[in-house]
């Protein structure tokens, strides 16, 4: 029987798949302390773990902070990751002494959790409520503008934050280094190995172990009429716009209508409702999509998996990057369409595409019968229980790095090779055409040939694995 100490961030989309983990961990005759904050104390205490609060930690935030998080911007929730690991470093080094943890069980953003488990030598395993992230499959992360921008003008806050880190006794190299999922380390990943894109290009420290829901409710469709259920998620919610713009796409139309809005939101700001809809700042969303027929959803990891569990088809409105991957994904797999016109007219298109294509609800079931053939939980609680993992020797993405270094030097060679052949042909005169030439077509080429070398690696892979 083991001791093992849970952490995540207060949030709802990655607290949740936590919670069948630690029942299951706890059935098992474990001992899980779970260290989250109030608003999950229920939740938490309902799975049979002990429930440590943290909430004295989290700190007052000013209304710039607040509404970066709001944003999900990625300097900020970074930096109050940091100061929250600082400002309770004195308590986690007691708890530590006095729990003393076989192994800890940390969300993949939750700084304080990853950075104690290095710190005080416990073995560690991640939590992934996302898709897992590598250099591959990192090619699903289409970054906006805007989040870009962030990124790259948070970077010197960010480093500066960081410096703080190591007279407490953390040791990090950079900031991705905490929250990119590398070969090394041991990681859960809420999906199936099917639906997680370069799911070959991740080693056997990873388990692929599905949903993670407390519902083995099959889905049940048989109803009078459609119901279409509509959420935002948890996080970015507060859009009155958006949901009575979907109140008017759907009044006249024969379904029945539940809306999910947050509790951000007054009900009353959404005008009179239709008679056909009903509106809650929180439902039991499982049990509401085991009945749903269409789900018009912003694409957080946990709704879209929540949503194929049930084999319900879906309208893909992703608002981040991390969501637009997700979104990619269920639509690569049939089971959904993008709204790409979020208009009145467009979401009442969107909601009789999927009505009346049984193609979307095929895809959404296939992929069901796919993630209810996962291990689940128990293979989650399985995989914490005999942590920390060996490894088989063989890292594909450390190979495929060994040579992405080389193809850049030959294909910069290269070009400069051609420059100067130009220049010799042309009086100097045209070079700069074959200068910028060769920096936009640097990437889709080094892309290829990346993508060549990871396939040959698979190959690879494989061939030694059936051997
Ligand atoms: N959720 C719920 N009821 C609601 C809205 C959301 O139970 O009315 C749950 C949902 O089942 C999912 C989580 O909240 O497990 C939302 O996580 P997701 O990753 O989809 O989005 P986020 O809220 O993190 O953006």
């Amino acid at each position: 029987m083991k001791k093992i100490a849970f952490f995540c961030i207060p949030a709802h989309g990655h607290t949740n798949p936590m919670l069948p983990v630690a029942s299951e961990l706890v059935k098992r005759g474990n001992t899980v302390r779970f260290y989250s904050f109030d608003a999950f104390e229920s939740k938490i205490r309902a799975t049979g773990a002990d429930f440590v609060s943290c909430e004295a930690f989290l700190g007052e935030l000013t209304e710039k902070e607040e509404a970066g998080l709001k944003n999900v911007s990625t300097t900020e929730m970074t930096i109050q990751d940091i100061r929250i690991t600082l400002s309770m470093d004195a308590f986690l080094d007691e708890e530590f002494k006095a729990f003393q943890p076989d192994v800890v069980y940390a969300d993949s953003v939750c700084f304080w959790g990853k950075l104690n488990a290095w710190k005080h030598d416990v073995p560690l395993v991640v939590s992934t409520s996302t898709f897992a992230f590598n250099q591959m499959a990192s090619q699903y992360l289409k970054h906006s503008s805007k989040e870009l921008a962030d990124m790259i003008f948070g970077l010197p806050k960010i480093s500066k934050e960081l410096k703080k880190l190591k007279p407490y006794g953390y040791k990090v190299k950079n900031a991705l280094s905490l929250v990119q999922s590398d070969n090394k380390t041991d990681s859960v990943v809420y999906t199936s190995e099917k639906f997680q894109p370069y799911s070959e290009s991740f080693s056997c420290h990873y388990v692929f172990v599905g949903p993670s829901v407390f519902s083995k409710t099959e889905p049940f469709k048989e109803k009078e009429r459609p119901l279409v259920y509509i959420s935002m998620g948890t996080v970015i919610n507060d859009r009155p716009d958006f949901y009575a713009k979907c109140m008017d796409a759907l009044k006249d139309e024969n379904v029945d209508v539940i809306i999910s809005c947050g509790n951000a939101l007054d009900i009353s700001v959404l005008r009179e409702l239709p008679k056909n809809t009903k509106v809650y700042p929180y439902v039991d969303q499982l049990d509401v999509l085991s009945r749903a027929d269409v789900f018009i959803t912003h694409c957080g990891m946990n709704s879209v998996s929540e949503s194929l569990y049930m084999a319900t088809p879906m309208i893909l409105y992703p608002q981040t990057s991390e969501q637009q991957a997700v979104a990619r994904r269920a639509k690569e797999i049939g089971a959904g369409v993008m709204l790409t016109n979020d208009s009145v007219q467009g979401i009442r298109s969107a909601v009789l595409e999927i009505l009346n294509k049984k193609s979307y609800t095929a895809g959404a079931e296939e992929c069901s019968e796919d993630f209810r053939s996962c291990s689940g939980p128990a293979g989650a609680a399985a995989f914490i229980e005999t942590a920390p993992h060996e490894s088989e020797g063989f890292d594909i993405i450390e190979e495929l790095n060994k040579t992405s270094g080389k193809t850049q030097i030959l294909y910069w060679l290269l070009a400069a090779a051609l420059i100067v052949l130009f220049g010799l042909l042309t009086n100097w005169k045209y070079i700069w055409i074959i200068g910028i030439a060769a920096g936009v077509l640097s990437t889709p080429i080094t892309k290829a040939i990346q993508n060549a070398k990871y396939n040959s690696l698979i190959e690879k892979c494989e061939n030694k694995r059936k051997k």
